[in-house]
């Protein structure tokens, strides 16, 4: 069994060959000090090796033994506590925290880069420090000061770690169901009381402290998610003392075992409000979007960990003679030459390749939109973040789930057995189309939220921005050609046919997305070939493969959008 390894040469190709990245960040008077390519490459070589030999080590264990829970308290296992220490005395998870917190306000990209090789090394532990950052982020932007003293720093550097307590046992996409209570005491805290599930780390022995950041109610709050208001229990409060937050139980699980999905109890426990009342979804959100992105690079981490083991037993496991080889008579070929082999193989690492080229470029225009000293540069940016994550996340996690599955096919049986560890993978990345609003709703998201509004406005200005980066590239007419026909189908189709139903919209959403991640894949394999050293198998797996589902995909909308 071969644990997956971080490639740092890979990475550094896409982020400074393929984007430019230390130009972009050279534009970001905040930044610019880091727009060095030496420094960044050093940095992700450290972090490929601290992955490699500290945290993949630990991914089968940690499905073997999981986490375990035993009245109350959970024991995370062997060596994750340990790996979780060094992980944050080495200052991992502070590289993109601002310097004034303790962190080393690094650009956005580099901590994606860190955490696509985390969770293709250990999914498990990843899910733990997954949701740090979003926290630290959103108490920084919503706390008050007094708050910010207490949590900042220490969330920052992940001396402790944080929770996002959204779901209730009633209340999963529909969060403006959620009934938790907050009632104010007369110390200008408030009593909270109510049962939240499928909590990750809700509760473990990796840190000393877990800060929860839970949606709740006040008692005159109005029906719906205008209702909620965002609050902060700490499991240890400043004195020692516990907070009256439990951890009842921890679900029993498909994947991901080695992360603790919790069901916590919250009986009255005294909580400080986070930025506004009715407020909540908001200073959640900032939250759930840097989460989101992480979830899409959790699908092209979890896809390149089942490629690389897939691909390095194709070239052992001989079997069968391979159309067009010239071995001896009774002799096998490794299965690496069937041409099936190399379709699984070829189609998983376009995906690969573009949803990593993707991935880097949202991180990149999230730092943009925060510091960039032009204002239509900001605005662009935007519009980048927003449109593209939620096809990320959905079309990258659902890539993760059938590509793992793909992968485990080259094994044969040996795929379906555990001692090649593929299994593991297939049962991990499910998750993944889940949690973090689920594909559904991102779809949704995309069309109904963020497309038709204004009649499509903000899509036509992302897909002309897409087209006026291949403008200089003479070989990418055929992708120019297709941008522009969604334009139009946008335009002539979608907008006035669904704009003003009811139901089509929902019945396109899926379609949509999909058609756009296929886009920008397209757009993503053009930036690849116009560089210099990058490999031809995976470009030609791409137009053969996996771009032809585009047409299909303007086929259904079609037939959507005349029923
Ligand atoms: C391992 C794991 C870890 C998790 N970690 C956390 C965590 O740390 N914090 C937290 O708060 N939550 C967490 N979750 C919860 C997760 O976010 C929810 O499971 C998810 O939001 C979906 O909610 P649900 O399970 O109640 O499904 P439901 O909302 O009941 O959805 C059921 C199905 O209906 C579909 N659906 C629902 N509404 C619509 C709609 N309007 N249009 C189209 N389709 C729709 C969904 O897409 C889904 O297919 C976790 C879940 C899991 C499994």
């Amino acid at each position: 069994m071969n644990a997956y390894q971080p490639r740092a040469a890979e990475h550094a190709f896409v982020l400074f060959d393929v984007l430019r990245a230390h130009e972009r960040i050279a534009e970001l008077p905040a930044l610019a000090e880091h727009a060095d390519t030496g420094l960044l490459t050093q940095v992700i070589e450290e972090a490929g090796k601290f992955v490699g030999e500290v945290i993949a080590p630990l991914n089968r264990e940690g499905d073997e033994v999981g986490a375990q829970w035993n009245a109350g308290a959970v024991t995370m296992p062997p060596g994750f506590r340990d790996a979780y220490q060094a992980f944050w005395q080495a200052g991992w998870p502070s590289l993109a925290s601002a310097t004034e917190d303790g962190g080393q306000g690094l650009p956005t990209v580099v901590e994606a880069v860190l955490h696509e090789m985390l969770n293709a090394a250990n999914h498990g532990w990843t899910m733990a420090p997954g949701l740090l950052h979003g926290a630290y982020e959103c108490l920084r932007h919503h706390a008050s000061d007094e708050l910010k003293a207490r949590y900042l720093e220490k969330l920052a550097s992940g001396e402790w770690l944080a929770t996002m307590c959204l779901t209730e046992p009633h209340a999963g996409s529909d969060l403006g169901l959620v009934r938790t209570k907050a009632v104010p005491l007369a110390d200008g805290r408030y009593a909270l009381t109510g049962t939240k599930i499928f909590i990750s780390g809700g509760e473990h022995d990796l840190a000393d402290n877990i800060v929860h950041l839970v949606l709740a109610r006040l008692p005159d709050a109005p029906p719906g998610p205008k209702g909620l208001s965002l609050f902060l229990v700490p499991k240890f409060e400043d004195d020692g003392n516990r907070s009256a937050v439990h951890c009842e139980r921890i679900e029993e699980k498909m994947g991901i075992h080695g992360s603790p999905t919790c069901v916590m109890r919250f009986d009255e426990a005294a909580a400080s409000l986070v930025g506004e009342p009715g407020k909540g979804l908001n200073a959640m959100f900032v939250m759930m979007n840097a989460a989101r992105l992480l979830v899409g690079l959790q699908g092209v981490g979890l896809l390149d960990a089942a490629w690389q083991k897939a691909h390095a037993y194709a070239q052992e496991r001989r079997q069968m003679r391979a159309p067009g080889t010239t071995s001896k008579a009774g002799e096998a070929d490794p299965i690496a030459l069937h041409p099936a082999i190399q379709r699984i193989l070829g189609t998983q690492r376009a995906w690969i390749d573009a949803g990593r080229v993707i991935a880097y470029r949202t991180a990149l225009e999230l730092d943009t939109q925060k510091h960039h000293p032009d204002a239509a540069r900001r605005e662009a940016a935007a519009r980048w973040c927003s449109l593209v994550t939620p096809v990320l996340k959905s079309a990258w996690t659902e890539q993760a789930f059938s590509g793992a599955s793909a992968c485990l096919q080259v094994f044969g049986g040996h795929g379906y057995v555990r001692e090649w560890g593929i299994e593991q993978h297939v049962r991990d990345a499910r998750v993944a189309m889940i949690y973090e609003g689920t594909n559904e709703i991102q779809a949704i998201d995309l069309l109904v939220r963020k497309t038709l509004p204004d009649g499509a406005a903000a899509l036509q200005a992302l897909l002309a921005d897409l087209t006026s980066d291949l403008a200089a590239l003479p070989e990418a007419a055929a992708t120019r050609g297709a941008l522009a026909r969604f334009g139009d189908f946008v335009r002539e189709r979608v907008v006035p046919m669904a704009g003003g139903s009811a139901e089509r919209p929902f019945w396109l959403a899926d379609d949509f997305l999909r058609a756009t991640a296929l886009l920008l894949m397209a757009w993503a394999w053009e930036r690849l070939a116009a560089t210099a050293g990058h490999g031809a198998q995976a470009r030609a797996a791409f137009w053969r493969w996996v771009w032809p589902e585009f047409e299909m995909r303007l086929a259904m909308m079609d037939a959507t959008l005349v029923s």
